[in-house]
């Protein structure tokens, strides 16, 4: 008996009751990955996925061996999953990896998460730093939302530059030179179709995921979820009992990204397999751009206000902070 689960919006997982994994041939399958057919049971399911992570990882050199490991965790399941493979992947050397958290000053919804972080760290022993909004660039999200001179200014994508700064801050202050994020398979090609659409070719090839140091400490970004759906992520996180946050953020935009999602998840269920193959030519689109177009050697002058490197005069932070303030 195939049950059909809906978790968030368009995301919907098939669950398998009855029949027999078809990796180890013991235990009842709880999961059927549509697109290889494959019915597997939580012990077969939890290592397929953990070892997708780690096949990304070697595929794309995204680890080496001194390197020191931020995780980049907001309380969302893809940041704990990813902090709790990355735990086993590089279990035995702990001080290899933190969790770092971004508070973005959001009122009623982000006290959860800081406190999902928190227990979720100490349960496995990772070290968890925090920074806040308010400590970093002097007004919380709720004030800078109050302070928006407009509403077609996106708040995500507000809160995106913001956050982006946060992290690669925290990140040099923790000494590490690498930084992972949880993106999925599903946030990657949602982030392909966006820049397509808005016609940003370059950032197409940024996305290519074989690291690239940036910045004068020489960070480094990777997903080494990148590979894997984004509902096998929710199923991941629900049988290995991770708590986390599922309530949506009160400032959430109705972007592009959702309509994309949801296009995404209905093409799916009607045809399984269909982000993989996307997923298979975009990396193959991302890559030539990168190398062709030179992108990776492109000089980034400095931020004339905040001395960061910048693609222009004045970065991103320092121009929104500039219209923010001017509105206070
Ligand atoms: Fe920031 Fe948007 Fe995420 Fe809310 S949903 S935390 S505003 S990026
Ligand atoms: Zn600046």
């Amino acid at each position: 008996m195939l049950k059909t689960i809906k978790v968030q919006g368009s995301l919907t997982i098939f669950i398998q009751m009855t029949k027999l994994c078809i990796k180890c041939k013991k235990n009842n399958a709880i999961y059927l990955r549509k697109y290889s057919g494959e019915l597997m049971c939580k012990k077969c399911f939890i290592r397929s996925v953990e070892h997708k992570a780690k096949k990304t990882i070697s595929k794309f050199s995204m680890i080496r061996h001194a390197d020191r490991v931020a995780v980049a965790v907001s309380g969302g399941k893809d940041s704990l999953v990813l902090l709790n493979i990355l735990k086993n992947v590089l279990g035995e050397v702990n001080s290899r990896l933190i969790a770092i958290t971004v508070d973005e000053g959001i009122k009623g919804y982000r006290d959860e998460s800081l406190s999902i972080v928190r227990n979720f760290c100490s349960s496995i022993g990772v070290e968890n730093r925090v920074v806040s909004y308010t400590d970093l660039f002097g007004l919380s999200m709720d004030k800078a939302m109050e302070s928006r001179p407009s509403e077609k200014i996106s708040s995500c994508s507000m809160c995106g530059t913001f956050r982006r700064r946060a992290i690669d801050v925290l990140a040099e202050s923790c000494e590490a030179n690498v930084i992972a994020t949880g993106h999925n398979l599903d946030d990657y090609i949602q982030t392909f179709l966006i820049n397509l659409f808005a016609g940003d070719i370059e950032r197409i090839g940024w996305t290519y995921p074989e690291p690239v140091e940036y910045g004068a400490s020489g960070l480094k970004k990777i997903k080494p979820l990148m590979e894997i759906y984004e509902k096998e992520l929710v199923i991941y996180a629900i049988q290995m009992n991770i708590p986390f946050q599922a309530e949506e953020c009160p400032y959430k935009d109705e972007s592009i990204r959702s309509a994309f999602r949801s296009h995404l998840n209905n093409l799916e269920n009607i045809h399984p397999g269909i982000k993989y193959n996307a997923y298979n030519s975009i990396l193959k689109i991302a890559k030539k751009i990168k190398y062709t177009n030179d992108v990776i050697n492109r000089e980034h002058s400095r931020c004339s206000v905040c001395n960061r490197e910048s693609s222009g005069d004045i970065c991103s932070v320092c121009r929104t902070l500039n219209m923010l303030v001017k509105k206070i």
